[in-house]
């Protein structure tokens, strides 16, 4: 099947890539090849994970000083769960010094037979003790949860939750995957009626197996539509067809997301050019940054 441009050339909407730190050099270098493809289309800016607990601080903060050089404004994440004050304090002053202004700050998930939550037991807290410490300096974003985070009480609490990061100083808040832009728009018109006004943009799971969908998808909570999951069956082992597949549906989503107002979208690379990029023809973005790069004709 031939990629084809769904939509008008989109020349103002922001877009922007998220990666994870690699854990072997072959990673290191998979990951410098696909951000270089990726940085192409001209994001606003890309982020790079970071492990509860700490686990990839050094692999987190490695990626983003490369990427930083590379001219790339690069946010990092930041996660507060199982963290003293002493350590984030550490952490902020090195990010700080390293050029960082962006943080997506997240209460993150511990590893189980860990201990304790530490002094930052929401994400809230987290964002809080952030402003405090370190003034405007950074634009924080939270996490959000259009179909609700798997621990919370409520639907109702979930989105509270996200007004208490809001309330503690993010000014951006980006959405967990999802595969029903109902469940995003509804959100947002519930985000709206408490009175949020920050920007909330849809978080985009490439689709390129059917088995790291599900997986994904079922870590977090994301519901993977029933007819979508028995047409990903349907193609077996057949990647191509997974793969155009899966770009035709998520840029068809992301289609509808722009048309009814969303203000930006984030990618969820997985450290792989081809799956975002392949989205991202199809909205005709490629064709827009290139159109960028060499000035109209
Ligand atoms: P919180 O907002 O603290 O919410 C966690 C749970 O507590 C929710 O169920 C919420 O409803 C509940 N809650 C919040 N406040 C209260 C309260 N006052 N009283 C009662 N309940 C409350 N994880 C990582 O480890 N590293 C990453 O780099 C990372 N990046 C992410 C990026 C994005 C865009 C997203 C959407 C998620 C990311 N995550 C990451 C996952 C995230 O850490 C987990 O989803 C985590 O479980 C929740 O983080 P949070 O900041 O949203 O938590």
């Amino acid at each position: 099947m031939q990629p084809s441009a769904i939509g008008p050339l989109q020349m103002t909407l922001p877009i922007s890539f998220e990666f994870f730190p690699p854990k072997t050099e072959k990673g290191v270098a998979n990951l410098r090849h696909a951000r270089q493809r990726l940085y192409a289309l001209q994001p606003e800016y890309c982020t790079v994970t970071y492990g509860a607990g700490g686990s990839t601080q050094d692999g987190t903060f490695a990626a983003v000083a490369e990427m930083l050089a590379e001219g790339m404004d690069t946010a990092s994440h930041l996660s507060g769960i199982g963290a003293d004050r002493q350590l984030v304090r550490r952490q902020l002053a090195q990010l700080r010094a390293m050029g960082v202004t962006r943080l997506v700050a997240l209460r993150g998930d511990l590893p189980s037979g860990y201990g304790g939550h530490g002094e930052f037991r929401y994400g809230s807290d987290l964002i809080e003790f952030i402003r405090a410490e370190t003034g405007a300096h950074f634009k924080l974003y939270a996490a959000c949860y259009p179909e609700v985070h798997p621990q919370a009480d409520s639907a109702q609490s979930d989105l509270q939750a996200l007004v208490a990061k809001v309330r503690a100083g993010a000014e951006a808040a980006v959405t967990q995957m999802f595969f029903n832009a109902d469940a995003y728009f509804r959100f947002v018109d519930e985000a709206r009626a408490l009175g949020l006004d920050v920007p909330i943009v849809p978080g985009i799971m490439p689709i390129t197996s059917s088995t790291h969908l599900l997986r994904f998808a079922g870590n977090c909570g994301a519901e993977v539509p029933r007819w979508m999951r028995l047409r990903l069956q349907g193609f077996g082992d057949d990647v191509a067809a997974i793969r155009d597949f899966g770009a035709d549906v998520m840029a068809s989503m992301c289609q509808r997301l722009m048309d009814g107002g969303a203000p930006a979208l984030h990618f969820y690379t997985i450290n792989q050019a081809v799956p975002t990029q392949a989205i991202c023809h199809r909205l005709g973005l490629t064709q827009a940054a290139e159109t960028r790069v060499t000035g109209p004709a």
